[in-house]
């Protein structure tokens, strides 16, 4: 016992120097913040009462009616539409009746490959229509599948690829620091540009190959991401290019629709990892109709607003955003298995804390206004702030930054925090100098590779040009080893993400997630107050966006 504490002494890091401590007020507001609160709601909001919170259900109707109850009795002001607290999303759900088996057919004298539907294949629609088909449509192998003409990077080329099914890396080239930031993923890397580009393509379908790696998690998530239920998009605008399919397979499967064509999967790979690589027609055909049940249906975001006192900055506002829905239940569920997808950390836990962050900062008025706001269907593609930044109810140039709450830290107190977006604008003086005062160093994204930055709500709100911030403790633990942190994201990705028991249990620990809101909170409010208003790093991805939203506001 005396031997193991002192081995963890031994190999963990000395906490850092504080910096300048929180003022009176901001130490007063970070006070108010409670573990038994934060504990509370998150237990609520992924009791099974909620069903698993799935956008358009009673489930996700009581999370809606849950928050906005909390904000009315912090006093908030409505901040949706018609003097609500709500906005509503309309959506259309797409149940896709998909065949048990998927077959390819290989060159002439080859025998035809039948794979499983979802075990080594995932069939998805992508057309909003009542059905999907793909006629004899020929498998062409697209490298990567990206345009990025500012690394002078084109896996198409002269190709012509109207009407074939794409088979596609996920991810993007990882080894040349020069190139695609190195082992960061960029928007360049994500499932979902992989299928934009290609439907720009005329693509009829897309296949994305799943890895481990790649995709940074396994293909169970995937499974449960995209098989057995509905799926949610935002309604098609008039003219938007759409593929029949959207796919995906496993590696094993990939393997063999490459072998099928008298290909090499890892030979065709590595030509994709070069520049001049070109689309390589595999010979492969590939056949499928199945029916889709379209509906449309509504769910709603829920926003609230702390109005500021400063006359010259309260029409701006600070905005924290956290996501209430999640999967809703499996279906084909072996009987007597657990159905209900909790979603305890992904994101019961998130909306607690705005919840705790609305009602601390409720006592006292900001000098910019603050903006509460929970929204729906992120699980199924970010789609509830994909609705708001497109609707905005505040204009894209008065938000001054977002603050988004996307699963908590559950394992205790940490002696630095990953900021994913460290790197990319002013706030990381805010976040660094917040943290500091906490006795905590800023570490970045703990995960580059894993592309976080793209995979929640702020993705949607850089897009609009605003500034964001997602942060949260870890890796390094006061009092644990090195390297048991990472441990502990890893262990809950491969057992608990997206599935049923993603459940609050006796192993976590809020008092790092206190400390957490109290950062978020204090970084907020300094962000309400400063005169300036925050900006992307020169050459950022987003700094056009930005541009483009200021001149907005100051030419009305
Ligand atoms: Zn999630």
């Amino acid at each position: 016992m005396l031997l193991h504490a002192l081995l963890a002494l031994a190999v963990s890091a000395s906490p850092p120097a504080r910096g300048p401590a929180f003022s009176a007020a901001e130490k007063a507001a970070a006070s108010r913040i409670s573990a038994a609160a934060l504990e509370a709601h998150t237990r609520f909001l992924s009791s099974d009462l909620l069903e698993g919170r799935l956008p358009g259900t009673r489930g996700d109707e009581l999370a809606v009616q849950y928050v906005a109850a909390q904000f009315r009795a912090y006093g908030l002001e409505p901040a949706g539409e018609n003097g609500s607290y709500f906005q509503k999303v309309p959506m259309v759900g797409i149940d896709v009746k998909v065949p048990g088996s998927v077959t390819f057919n290989g060159p002439a004298g080859t025998k035809p490959l039948p794979l499983a539907v979802p075990k080594d294949l995932i069939v998805s629609s992508g057309n909003q229509a009542a059905e999907a088909k793909l006629d004899a449509a020929e498998v062409v192998f697209a490298g990567y599948g990206m345009v990025a003409p500012e690394y002078q990077w084109d896996d198409f080329k002269d190709a012509d690829v109207r009407g074939k099914v794409l088979l596609v890396m996920n991810n993007d080239p990882s080894s040349d620091p020069a190139l695609f930031a190195g082992k960061t993923r960029l928007w360049y890397g994500r499932w979902d540009y992989k299928y934009e580009q290609a439907a720009k393509k005329g693509a009829a379908g897309v296949i994305i190959i799943h890895t481990v790696p790649s995709a940074a998690y396994p293909w169970s998530v995937v499974v449960s991401s995209w098989s057995g239920g509905e799926q949610f998009e935002l309604p098609a605008t008039p003219g938007e290019p759409l593929l029949q399919s959207r796919m995906w397979a496993t590696e094993d499967a990939s393997r063999a629709i490459a072998r099928l064509g008298g290909q090499d999967l890892d030979e065709l790979r590595a030509r994709a990892e070069k520049r001049d690589f070109r689309p390589v027609p595999l010979g492969v055909k590939l056949s499928l109709a199945f029916k889709n049940t379209v509906r449309t249906l509504e769910s709603r975001n829920v926003i609230a607003r702390l109005p500021g006192a400063d006359p010259a900055l309260r029409d701006q506002v600070v905005a924290f955003t956290a996501h209430h829905d999640h999967l809703g239940k499996k279906v084909g569920a072996a009987p007597g298995e657990d159905t209900i997808f909790n979603g305890a950390l992904d994101n019961a836990s998130g909306v607690a804390t705005l919840l705790e962050l609305a009602r601390a900062a409720s006592v006292e008025k900001p000098k910019r206004s603050l903006l509460f706001m929970t929204v729906t269907a992120e699980e199924q593609g970010l789609l509830g702030s994909e609705y708001y930044c497109k609707n905005p109810t505040v204009q894209p140039g008065r938000i001054a930054a977002n603050i988004n709450i996307d699963s908590i830290n559950k394992d205790g107190k940490t002696l630095d925090l990953g900021y994913i977006g460290h790197g990319k604008s002013s706030l990381d003086a805010v976040v660094e100098a917040v943290a500091k005062a906490q006795g905590r160093t800023v570490k970045g994204d703990p995960f580059p590779d894993r592309g976080s930055f793209y995979r929640s709500d702020q993705f949607n709100f850089a897009r609009i040009g605003v500034p964001a911030i997602y942060a949260r403790g870890g890796p390094t633990f006061a009092g644990r080893p090195e390297g048991w942190g990472t441990q502990r994201v890893d262990e809950y990705i491969a057992r608990h993400y997206h599935q049923p028991s993603d459940q609050v249990d006796a192993s976590w620990s809020w008092d790092g997630a206190v400390e957490d809101a109290q950062l978020l909170l204090v970084a907020g409010l300094r962000i309400a107050a400063d005169q300036k208003l925050p900006e992307w790093k020169p050459g950022d991805e987003f700094e056009a966006a930005r541009k483009k939203a200021l001149a907005e506001v100051a030419g009305k």
